[in-house]
């Protein structure tokens, strides 16, 4: 975490620098209150989740908890636990699908790493006012009861980084 002397420091750069726009956390040295919980999984680009799972499950022991399609971004999805952070397998269902283009570009692989947050608006907030390019402004229904945003690699050392809060009075699925 930033702390309140870093973040006082970082603020007043920024006005001598003439940015106008400082968010009102950093303003005012807040931003310890915005808390990244743990890193909730990682997304594993697949070809195929029936090919992947006996893979996961055979090589490494772990147990699938379970697959579900998340139609908004045209995936197919199948979740491990490895000792509190879950891998989330992600196969294409479109050819239009962000997975597929993934696939096409890179072949299979390590896709995004996806962070736990309380308060996951005001966590976009600070991301922007860092500086950092948000894919999505407003967080969106994700898999696992989940709600989701992505920050854009171009901003974030080429790592696609989402984060994601639990719906409030939801219970995660998996
Ligand atoms: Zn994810």
């Amino acid at each position: 975490m930033l702390s309140v002397e870093l973040v006082l420091r970082m603020t007043s750069q920024d006005v001598r620098r003439g940015r106008g726009t400082i968010p009102l956390e950093w303003r005012h040295g807040k931003t310890h209150s915005i808390m990244i919980q743990a890193i909730d999984h990682l997304g594993i680009a697949v070809r195929s989740l029936d090919e992947a799972i006996p893979l996961y499950e055979k090589a490494l022991g772990l147990k699938c908890l379970g697959r579900e399609e998340v139609a908004s971004q045209k995936v197919r999805t199948a979740f491990f636990d490895a000792g509190g952070v879950h891998l989330e397998l992600l196969e294409p269902t479109a050819p239009e699908s962000p997975i597929a283009k993934f696939l096409t570009d890179r072949g299979e692989g390590v896709h995004h790493v996806a962070f736990r947050t309380d308060d996951i608006d005001a966590q976009l907030r600070q991301a922007a006012g860092a500086g950092v390019r948000l894919i999505h402004e407003k967080p969106f229904d994700g898999a696992a009861g989940k709600l989701v945003a992505f920050l854009h690699p171009k901003s974030t050392r080429g790592v696609l980084t989402e984060l994601c809060a639990l719906k409030p009075g939801a219970t995660a699925a998996h």
